[in-house]
């Protein structure tokens, strides 16, 4: 049997090969692999769609996050590194990176647990933790799933207690707020170009935004080297560069991300409407934020909740239907080891514990035939009749 699969990339390759194929001849003519006009064009364009002031292509997500977290302690704290004091809340319901990037730029993570509806931060529990904890020196949201954590609070309480704000975006590219683009309502965002994620590349990538200028500027020294000059260098920096044929690829990939957001988000409509009626899940809202902000939710996950212990026998039934489904995320990053000695918790987090034993993400290939919906309805129906 032929699982229908989470992606299907041959598919959107070739849906696009013209087009890519272009821009991969392009470098082989001019063989500047190392920055230079590929990742100067992405750069531009990415800051252009995303009304930014500034972006910076870099070699991953995880690097982003890093680099974006070690640009804030140098600008702030005239540090190379946070210390062990400096605190930054982030939620536990999210990839590993997120939270080891905190780490890896000298700070303590402090988890906060989730709203139930929309799996992201809850900022009622962000406000009460940063007057409950001292060291608090920021907020770490992520935009899981692709849709937006709520910014306003969040926003209101970074201003209020004089926080800074790092928007992990790299789930959701082309994702808003209201009327704005995701990583440019906090300090700095960070997406990730992984072949998986909603604008990927053909392997690891990842890119800065940020509307200021000393932020920008600290990120591109540390992303290469530590200095303007490579040779005689200011700080502690990395070789995390963007590698230009990733950047030709993505180029390529931008102009179809509304198109294929759109796919996505219209996918998301036909379960909501596939599943109506079924008391045992839960489907995505993305009228859940309290402020009642518009949010425009790309999808890159589509994720029910199952209710009274079914998740893990729905899954098996997919399976046996040959559909795909996954589960983001099982393990809440506060009970992994890494993090067990080097993290705070915030209360018993008890949405973030419900919600990892409950999820169960769906195929979201925006290529995906109505067919094929279809019949995913259908796999899911069957099993609760
Ligand atoms: C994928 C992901 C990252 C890391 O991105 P990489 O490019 O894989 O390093 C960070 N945060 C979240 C929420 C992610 O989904």
């Amino acid at each position: 049997m032929t699982m229908i699969p989470m992606l299907d990339l041959r598919a959107e390759y070739l849906h696009i090969k013209a087009a890519i194929d272009e821009k991969i001849a392009n470098c082989l003519e001019h063989h500047r692999w190392i920055l230079g006009p590929e990742v100067d064009n992405l750069e531009a364009n990415v800051a252009e769609y995303l009304n930014a002031n500034h972006c910076v292509g870099v070699s991953s997500g995880t690097d982003a996050l890093i680099i974006a977290l070690r640009a804030l302690a140098i600008r702030d704290k005239q540090q190379e590194f946070f210390s062990k004091e400096d605190k930054i809340i982030t939620t536990p319901f999210t990839f590993t990176a997120t939270g080891s990037s905190i780490l890896h730029a000298g700070a303590t993570p402090v988890w906060v647990d989730i709203d139930p509806v929309t799996f992201n931060l809850d900022p009622e529990q962000v406000k009460r933790a940063v007057e409950e904890i001292p060291g608090i020196v920021g907020i770490l949201p992520v935009h899981l799933f692709g849709q937006s954590a709520d910014m306003g609070a969040i926003m209101e309480i970074a201003e209020q207690y004089n926080l800074f704000v790092v928007e992990d975006v790299a789930q959701g590219f082309g994702a808003k707020w209201n009327d704005k683009q995701l990583s440019t309502i906090g300090d700095i965002g960070t997406f990730s170009f992984f072949p998986s994620k909603n604008l990927g590349g053909f392997g690891d990538g990842g890119a800065i935004a940020t509307q200021n200028a000393e932020l920008a500027e600290l990120s591109r020294m540390l992303m290469q080297h530590g200095g303007k000059d490579k040779n005689n260098v200011d700080h502690l920096g990395y070789n995390a560069r963007l590698d230009a044929l990733q950047a030709a690829i993505i180029n390529a990939k931008l102009d179809h991300i509304d198109d294929f957001n759109n796919h996505r988000r219209a996918i998301a409509h036909a379960y909501n409407e596939g599943f109506a009626g079924i008391a045992e899940i839960e489907t995505p809202r993305e009228d859940g934020i309290a402020d009642k902000a518009d949010v425009h939710h790309i999808y890159h996950q589509y994720t029910l909740r199952v209710k009274n212990g079914q998740r893990d026998a729905l899954k098996a039934h997919l399976a046996e239907q040959g559909v795909s489904s996954m589960v983001y995320y099982p393990h809440p990053l506060h009970t992994m080891r890494l993090f067990k000695e080097t993290s705070e918790c915030f209360g018993n987090l008890e949405h973030t514990e419900q919600a990892a034993k409950e999820v169960l993400s769906l195929p979201v290939e925006p290529l995906q035939s109505a067919e094929t919906i279809e019949t995913i309805c259908q796999s899911v129906r069957s099993f609760f009749k």
